[in-house]
């Protein structure tokens, strides 16, 4: 079993990640990529160099010290050959106005529990734990099988948030070591669920038969987005699967925010939905009116 992941970001005392005070580690790589996705920098499963082109001055400080020849300065206008680099942080360490900086890191189960150990206290006074989280921590499949047997023999409460896009024998040997599962429920339509993830939905679908089946217990999250599953039509399937599968722990509406296009730029990908704004509150929560009205009643925001 593989005993090291890329790890992107590691987030102590999170609310949101499943019930309790929780600590949400998020391995680096998905083998979707959803139009709206507002952690791009997951997709990837390698390190990638991140550049926040609002706090550069432009000094030039970062091509002198890069000897790949990444970052080049033209009439103070700074591009970058995001292909070219290695991941040395040479340019990282020599910029001080924090405008570079490498995201994803190489860490060990031992270091990964080394951290979620650290807030023991908080989850049992809490009710929380660990949640894995990504990218699609089942494309990880040894390292987050093996985190989670560690959480359990060390009696911490575990949470796995997916997309549900994993092979049926993986999935069906990771839920016995998660007490909650995050299902991703996005588009009801295969060919749709392809157009704008990059992958049918008949496996997702089929994992989370298999997962409610199973008693593991499943709330479902539901990115909603305007334009493009914002409709009556997509809330009355929410519904459906709400009536099919009566025991759900929850269903909750994460509404569309646009952080992920920031982000896109700082790693050098395509901007998507460049048009659409953050979901306002007032749109959001006649979202949840309506899915109310169409008896979904368990239906909250997330
Ligand atoms: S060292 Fe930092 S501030 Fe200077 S050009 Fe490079 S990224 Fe910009
Ligand atoms: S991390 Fe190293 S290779 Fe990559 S851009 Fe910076 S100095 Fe160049």
């Amino acid at each position: 079993m593989s005993d090291k992941a890329i790890i992107f970001d590691i987030q102590r005392a999170s609310l949101h990640d499943g019930p309790g005070i929780r600590t949400t580690v998020f391995l680096k790589g998905c083998p979707l990529e959803c139009l709206w996705c507002h952690n791009p920098e997951a997709v990837a499963t390698s390190r990638q160099l991140f550049f926040y082109y609002d706090k550069c001055t432009s000094c030039g400080d970062c091509a002198k010290v890069c000897e790949d020849e990444v970052h080049h300065l033209t009439d103070g206008i700074h591009t970058i050959d995001y292909d070219k680099c290695t991941f040395c942080g040479k340019c990282v360490e020599a910029c001080n106005s924090s405008a570079l900086k490498i995201t994803g890191a190489e860490m060990t189960i031992d270091q990964v529990m080394a951290e979620v150990m650290a807030d023991l206290d908080f989850y049992t006074n809490s009710g929380g734990g660990m949640t894995l989280s990504g990218g699609e921590p089942l494309l990880h499949f040894s390292f987050s099988m093996r985190l989670l047997q560690r959480c359990k023999e060390m009696g911490v409460n575990t949470c796995v948030e997916t997309s549900g896009f994993a092979s049926e024998v993986h999935f069906r040997k990771i839920l016995p070591y998660v007490d909650t599962l995050l299902f991703d429920y996005k588009i009801a339509g295969s060919e749709e669920h392809k157009k704008y993830t990059g992958a049918p939905n008949e496996a997702i679908l089929a994992n989370l038969d298999i997962a409610y089946q199973s008693g593991v217990p499943v709330i479902l999250r539901c990115p909603v987005i305007p334009g493009i599953n914002d409709t009556v039509e997509h809330f009355g399937h929410i519904r459906d699967l709400d009536r099919k599968y009566p025991n759900l722990k929850g269903i909750e509406i994460l509404p569309y925010h646009n952080t992920g296009n920031n982000k896109r730029t700082s790693i050098g990908t395509r901007e998507t939905l460049a048009e659409l704004g953050t979901t306002t509150p007032e749109v959001y929560l006649k979202w949840l009116v309506q899915l109310k009205e169409l008896g979904c009643a368990k239906a909250t925001i997330g």
